[in-house]
């Protein structure tokens, strides 16, 4: 785990032999379920520590270090679990819940979780536009994040729901995504977000350019939002 560890002080945070543990047994099971079940295309070990470990990482420039145990933090789409899980390991005391829509994913999970003995993990299968009507997820979040899921306008109504008045939502993207973000500007607006910024991560780790989209939650979601599955993503708010 030499390369995330490096990587990783680049970004100021100094992972401890013990969470570097918990990385090199993430990316083996990872590797293993991976024969098994689809989880990632990318599984060399060079390229795991770098575009999904420390590229999880990437996402703590835009949070403030979580202050004691009340925070409480959803991944939606998280698949294998990028970006929760390796912010998990970096800030133990965050409340973390994983959300996929498929059941075999959460399955790696649940065995992923309980082998690197992280506590306070709720992993939830369901599509975000149904579990984000549920009371005990709706506006519940301090920080919401998802990489790798839908185009912006889309994923805004996937994600804002989920994200308490005060709160924060992170999107990590790639490349050239003004378009996308000025895309997305009438979704952000509908769902209660403000644009706080688009934060550029030039890390020489990563070869491609990697950007963080924040918008803070500042007012409730209308109650119509999300719409039913499937329609977010076929018809943006745009
Ligand atoms: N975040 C992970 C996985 C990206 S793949 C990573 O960056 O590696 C996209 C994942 O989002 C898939 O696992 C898929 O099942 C999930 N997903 C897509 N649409 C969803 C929705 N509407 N609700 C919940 N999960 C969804």
């Amino acid at each position: 785990m030499e390369k995330l560890r490096l990587g990783a002080q680049k970004l100021g945070i100094e992972l401890q032999p013990a969470q570097l543990e918990q990385f090199e047994s993430y990316y083996r099971e990872l590797v293993d379920w991976n024969r098994r079940v689809n989880l990632t295309a990318i599984t060399d070990y060079a390229e795991v520590q770098l575009k999904h470990f420390l590229d999880s990482l990437t996402v703590a420039r835009a949070l403030a270090e979580p202050a004691g145990k009340d925070i409480r933090l959803i991944d939606v789409g998280t698949g294998a679990g990028i970006p929760g899980i390796p912010l998990k390991i970096l800030w133990p005391e965050i409340r973390l819940v994983l959300l996929d829509a498929t059941a075999k994913k959460a399955r790696f999970l649940h065995h992923i979780t309980a082998q690197l003995g992280l506590d306070g993990v709720e992993i939830t299968v369901g599509r975000a536009e149904e579990v984000a009507h549920q009371p005990d997820y709706r506006e519940r979040f301090g920080v919401v994040l998802s990489r790798a899921v839908a185009g912006l306008p889309a994923l805004v109504e996937l994600t804002l729901p989920f994200c308490a008045v005060g709160g924060r939502f992170i999107a990590q993207k790639k490349g050239d995504i003004e378009d996308e973000v000025n895309q997305a500007s009438r979704a952000i607006d509908r769902l209660g977000g403000k644009l706080v910024g688009v934060e550029k991560i030039d890390l020489p780790e990563f070869a491609d350019q990697r950007r963080l989209v924040i918008i803070d939650k500042v007012a409730p979601t209308p109650e119509k939002y999300p719409r039913r599955p499937g329609i977010p993503v076929k018809r943006p708010l745009v």
